[in-house]
């Protein structure tokens, strides 16, 4: 009897790119490859990329590297190469030289197509594809492991903000919002499925439905979303704030699902830098959006993105971030160095920050917000919160594990059969990470 072909999955980068991995594993899923956690065993592997940073790159490369010698102890080994890193414009040719064996090469708009790219490799040729643009509908249904109990939902594709350092607008194309029967028809069979907590994506996620007639905007969808039964939460990531709305605080403070929790990446305290990286708000519109979630959502979390050493920051600028993060109480903050991605407004400009001065500045960011997000953790001790019970912990299988709805992990003893349910946890100790607590 043959053996089944089994598939191997690594994926880097933001959960779209998470969401993109999946579909392309359950598309090899249908080509008649199981799921493996074993890279030795792989019959094919696919990595699928991220590009936002050159550290990430680099850590690809490595990776993509490494599968050589897998090659060689098995020449039957399918590699697969998909997403934002291989559609950089003049990308391909450069990746082709430096890897000859790798299979398959797909582009982030074609991966729908990438059963037929297998295909051709089983068949022993060497493909490599990409899209220039997406072709209509080619978007419309993204596949899924279905039973899990958390899952990611494309609400949209593609940004049109065009931050100066950023390069996904080059890899993800223009901005599409999926249509709201197409996703909440989605999340009803995930339901179905077992699932009871869904992410809406999108880059920027205010920007919803923008071209539809008569409107529907994101508010509208979350609404929407929230009548969904069986289905216990709901978040979303990321919002943009200079499109977030009164009316989305309004709908988040009203719903029922909706989780209390605004991801708001500022990147800059700085209105100079802001203004340099075209992020069209101002230090000040930022604050004020703050002040109406905090006025409408009492208890919310509010996490953030920020990005030091862009071009021209000055130890002024960076001192305006760290006065804004103490001024906000994030509950946490993904911190980065500026990193000059080629094709960008930003990899060009002027007064580029050595990296000594980069790596620093980045250390005195994490100092600052690991105090802040230990103090927010320890605001929450002694009171209760609703968790919806994951798993077993991964640090101590006897316990389990959770989240609250503001997104804050929480460690607790209970009987397995919790899994998937809410109960409510009191928090008795908190860490710059993670909180332990008791189920009330
Ligand atoms: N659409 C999301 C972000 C997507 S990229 C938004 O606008 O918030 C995720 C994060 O990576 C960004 O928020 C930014 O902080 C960081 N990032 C993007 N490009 C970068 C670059 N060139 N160097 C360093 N960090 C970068
Ligand atoms: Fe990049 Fe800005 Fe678009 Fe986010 S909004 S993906 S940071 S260009």
């Amino acid at each position: 009897m043959k053996n089944e072909k089994k598939v191997f999955t690594l994926t880097y980068g933001c959960q779209m790119s998470e969401r993109d991995a999946e579909t392309i594993t359950e598309i090899a899923g249908q080509a008649g490859y199981s799921r493996s956690e074993d890279l030795d065993t792989a019959d094919l592997v696919i990595i699928n990329t991220c590009c936002v940073r050159e550290s990430a790159e680099n850590k690809i490369l490595g990776k993509i590297g490494e599968l050589k010698k897998f090659k060689e102890k098995n020449p039957n080994l399918k590699i697969a190469i998909s997403g934002c890193m291989v559609q950089q414009p003049g990308a391909l040719e450069r990746l082709k030289k430096r890897a000859p064996h790798v299979d398959i090469w797909a582009g982030t708009h074609n991966l729908h197509d990438f059963s037929s790219l297998l295909q051709r490799a089983e068949r022993g040729t060497k493909v490599a594809e990409i899209w220039q643009e997406p072709k209509v509908n080619s978007e419309s249904a993204p596949l899924a492991e279905q039973g899990k109990l958390q899952a990611n939902v494309n609400i949209m594709y593609g940004c049109n903000n065009f931050c100066s350092y950023c390069i996904v607008p080059h890899v993800r194309g223009r901005e599409r919002s999926r249509k709201p029967e197409e996703i909440i028809n989605e999340i009803k069979d995930l339901v179905a499925s077992g699932c009871r907590e869904v992410t809406l994506l999108g880059q920027n996620v205010n920007s919803y439905g923008k071209e539809f007639l008569p409107s529907y905007d994101f508010a509208d969808l979350l609404r929407d979303v929230d009548q969904i039964p069986h289905l216990l939460r709901i978040r979303f990531i990321t919002s943009h704030p200079k499109d977030l709305s009164d009316k989305l605080i309004e709908t988040v403070a009203k719903g029922d699902k909706l989780c209390e929790h605004f991801h708001l990446p500022i990147q800059s305290g700085s209105d100079l830098i802001l203004q340099r990286m075209n992020r069209k708000y101002t230090r000040e519109y930022y604050i004020s959006r703050v002040r109406e979630i905090r006025k409408l959502v009492p208890n919310a979390s509010l996490t953030t993105d920020i990005i030091v050493g862009f071009p021209g920051e000055s130890e002024e600028d960076f001192e305006q971030t760290l006065e804004i993060m103490r001024l906000i109480h994030y509950s946490q903050a993904f911190t980065f160095m500026f990193s000059k991605r080629s094709g960008t407004l930003a990899a060009s400009m002027e007064n580029q920050i050595p990296l000594d001065v980069k790596k620093r500045r980045l250390q005195r960011l994490m100092s600052v917000q690991n105090k802040e997000s230990l103090d927010w953790r320890q605001g929450m001790i002694g009171k209760s919160y609703e968790v919806l019970v994951e798993g077993p912990s991964k640090t101590n299988p006897t316990r389990l594990t959770g989240r609250t709805r503001g997104n804050e992990l929480v460690v607790f003893n209970g009987n397995s059969n919790l899994i998937g349910s809410l109960v409510n946890v009191r928090i008795n100790e908190a860490g710059s990470w993670t909180l332990v607590g008791e189920i009330e």
